[in-house]
């Protein structure tokens, strides 16, 4: 295939994967971000056993994983019988089969903006990407880019290249990045629900880049830990309007050990709010461009799939196009790796999210007593692990099968 150049609106997970992968194989690269100075947006993530294999590829496994905090277990308990609901060990799969690892957005973000600056790719901030014509990015400021061979949205879930803001979900959460605090599993994801209705998490995700390894050497604590609290976004503005302390109440009597991380929260504003959507497009590929990532397929985050799913559309994008002559034939082969691992997760997204996110009692029924007692059968925490860890529908076999094998 000739020496393509490639334009790449969005400066996220997916746009970065896709700059380092393709200018590893040579490809020219520009990418477009509207932000300034190209930063993360919102609190922590879990990245799973088949992203952290995608960032071994690009070169940059090695650097997040001595920035995150290994999760061997995603653990619930519905209050205010105490009983466990959820208990995901990703070692059921095996005894050394590779866990997952929770992690500061700001540290993915600059792990894999570091990796695309170091392979070559040329990056124009300050870019309001608003539409596509003929091969050239049109800019909200009217201004066009030059013409390219081949137009990636990597915009996220409101590209305005795939239909713009998908209609949000009942459910979002508040966010907050806030320092480590005892009393919590350093190597779980823990949650506590009442009903679907409230939900409150606690992630570990290691440090910042920058910030020292260790909080013996350092003098201070310098682990972090993502929290989260579910919240309809028809109540954000009642929750912004009443005092913090009334909200904290709410907390503590869900989670009392929250105590030292809701001491760090002093305002409103040290929390984000976030929303979901779950939206999948038909086909990736158009005259105009492809989507990857979010821009193509966006879930709540209840499975923790998001940046994954990323990650591994940007892996098979590059295979493609490297091992295809006909530039059609590239794409085509692109929609064909992903699209089976896709609708396999966002049908499985979107029959667990109102198990844990929802106005619902019979959800919350269902889920503590029908699919909590059969998670323990036999088998079922190996398939459960095997869901969490990314896995199921084999998605680096589908990418890698009809070509050279995945290095
Ligand atoms: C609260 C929350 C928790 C999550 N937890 C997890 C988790 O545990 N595990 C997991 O794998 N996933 C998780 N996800 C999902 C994950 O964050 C997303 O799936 C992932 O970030 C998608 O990457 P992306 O590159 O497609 O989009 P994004 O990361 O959203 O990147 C889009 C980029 O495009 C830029 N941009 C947007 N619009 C324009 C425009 N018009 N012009 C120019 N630039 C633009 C933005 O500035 C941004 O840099 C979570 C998501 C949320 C909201």
């Amino acid at each position: 295939m000739k020496r393509l150049s490639i334009a790449i609106a969005g400066c996220g997970v997916a746009g970065l994967a896709c700059a380092t992968l393709l200018r590893q194989l040579g490809l020219n690269v520009v990418l477009f971000d509207k932000l300034e100075t190209p930063q993360p947006l919102g609190s922590g993530i879990i990245l799973q056993p088949v992203g952290l294999r995608v960032l071994d590829e690009i070169g940059a496994g090695d650097a997040i994983r001595a920035l995150g905090a290994p999760i061997q277990r995603l653990f619930g308990r519905a209050e205010p019988r105490g009983n466990v609901v959820l208990d995901v060990r990703y070692a059921a799969r095996g005894k050394d089969a590779p866990c997952g690892l929770g992690v500061h957005r700001g540290a993915l973000f600059q792990v894999l903006y570091d990796a695309a600056l170091a392979a070559g790719a040329e990056i124009e901030s300050g870019r309001d990407v608003a539409a596509v014509h003929e091969k050239r990015l049109v800019f909200a400021d009217g201004a066009m880019s030059a013409r390219f061979d081949l137009i990636i949205d990597a915009l996220g879930m409101r590209s305005p290249l795939s239909g713009g803001a998908p209609k949000p979900l009942p459910f979002g959460a508040l966010w907050a990045s806030l320092d480590w605090a005892g009393g919590f599993d350093e190597a779980a994801l823990e949650q506590r629900y009442r009903q679907a209705r409230k939900m409150v998490g606690v992630l570990p995700i290691g440090r910042l880049q920058g910030s020292p390894a260790s909080a013996r050497h350092a003098g201070k604590a310098t682990r972090m830990c993502a929290f989260f609290w579910s919240l309809k976004h028809t109540d954000r503005d009642a929750w912004l309007k009443a005092p913090l302390e009334a909200w904290k109440d709410e907390v503590r009597a869900l989670w009392p050990e929250t105590e030292p991380l809701l001491a760090q929260i002093a305002r409103h504003e040290d929390l984000v709010f976030a929303t979901y959507a779950h939206r999948t497009i038909a086909d990736p590929v158009s005259r105009a461009c492809v989507h990857v990532g979010d821009s193509w397929h966006c879930a709540s985050p209840q499975l923790g799939q998001g940046a994954n799913m990323a990650l591994l559309d940007a892996l098979a994008l590059a295979r493609a196009l490297e091992t295809q002559s006909n530039f059609d034939a590239a794409l085509g082969e692109y929609a064909r790796m992903r699209g089976f691992h896709i609708k396999l997760y966002q049908l499985a997204s979107w029959m667990f999210t109102p198990a844990y996110q929802s106005d619902s009692d019979a959800f919350a029924f269902v889920r503590d007593w029908i699919m909590s007692p059969i998670s323990r059968a036999p088998f079922a925490p190996a398939v459960l692990a095997a869901l969490v860890a990314g896995e199921i529908g084999a998605p680096l076999v589908a990418i890698g099968s009809r070509q050279s094998a995945v290095r």
